[in-house]
């Protein structure tokens, strides 16, 4: 009786001592949070910090803005701070960013402001915009041909440009995700076919769509919301002032 007495006692002692190990007390520490967030979370790497090199310092003392900064929804895709370009050379270096005189960008503003109402899908998204004269003169500068032909790619640094004063975008439609709406010629293709001035022929002979027409239609009406003016020989670049008018009002970035 006593032998079985201590058996029991043995018994209930081990079952006892199972408890301890329960699977609430294990899962217990498995899932605690404090646990599991000192195991598991990965601290990312901390963002370089971004540095404004000389040029773009020079087009910040000119009193110029960054555009990302006064149009929240912009897009810029600056082509000749990479190599997709007509030079197929990098003439910006570390400058990624689209600077504008702050008026000028203030009724880009409203530009895309007048596109949200037409279609919320749709943005802006910004080649090109001030554009200082030394860059001009390396792009004229690289282009090794006559200056009859050199013009058709770059306007001669000597006169002065409206994208030297910071009143110029070359621009075009895309999606809130960044696919540009289709033009039916890239930025700064030089065919006639980029040019406003022939797309009524180049829709006859089919070689421009309705479609593609429409998108350059849309994109001039969005500028004219804000004051910009086109030119017949690009279909992407808009004015908000005359050369005339932006010698009263600017200064050149040189
Ligand atoms: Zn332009």
């Amino acid at each position: 009786m006593t032998r079985t007495l201590t058996y029991l006692f043995i018994g209930f002692f081990i079952l006892a001592s199972c408890k301890d190990t329960s699977p609430e007390t294990v899962s217990g520490t498995l899932i605690n949070p404090e646990v599991k967030d000192t195991v598991l979370e990965v601290q990312p790497e901390p963002e370089p910090a971004y540095i404004i090199d000389t040029l773009e310092q020079k087009l910040i003392d000119a009193g110029l803005v960054n555009v990302q900064d006064s149009i929240p929804g912009i897009l810029i895709d600056l082509r000749y701070s990479t190599t997709n370009n007509f030079m197929k050379q990098d003439v910006y270096g570390h400058l990624n960013r689209a600077y504008l005189q702050p008026d000028v960008a203030e009724d880009l503003k409203k530009c895309l402001e007048f596109l949200k109402g037409k279609d919320s899908s749709l943005t802006l998204l910004i080649f090109d915009a001030v554009r200082p004269r030394s860059v001009q003169q390396i792009m004229w500068d690289i282009l090794d041909m006559p200056v009859n032909e050199k013009t058709k790619f770059v306007s001669n640094p000597k006169n002065g440009s409206v994208h030297n004063y910071g009143a110029a975008v070359d621009i075009t439609l895309a999606t809130n995700d960044g696919v540009p709406l289709d033009m039916g010629a890239d930025y700064d293709d030089i065919r006639l076919i980029a040019y406003p001035r022939h797309e009524k022929a180049y829709l006859d002979s089919g070689m421009l769509s309705l479609e593609q027409l429409e998108n350059r239609k849309l994109l001039r009406e969005t500028m004219r919301a804000g004051g910009f003016s086109g030119i017949q020989t690009e279909w992407w670049h808009f004015n908000r002032y005359s050369r005339d008018v932006c010698k009263t009002r600017y200064t050149i970035v040189e």
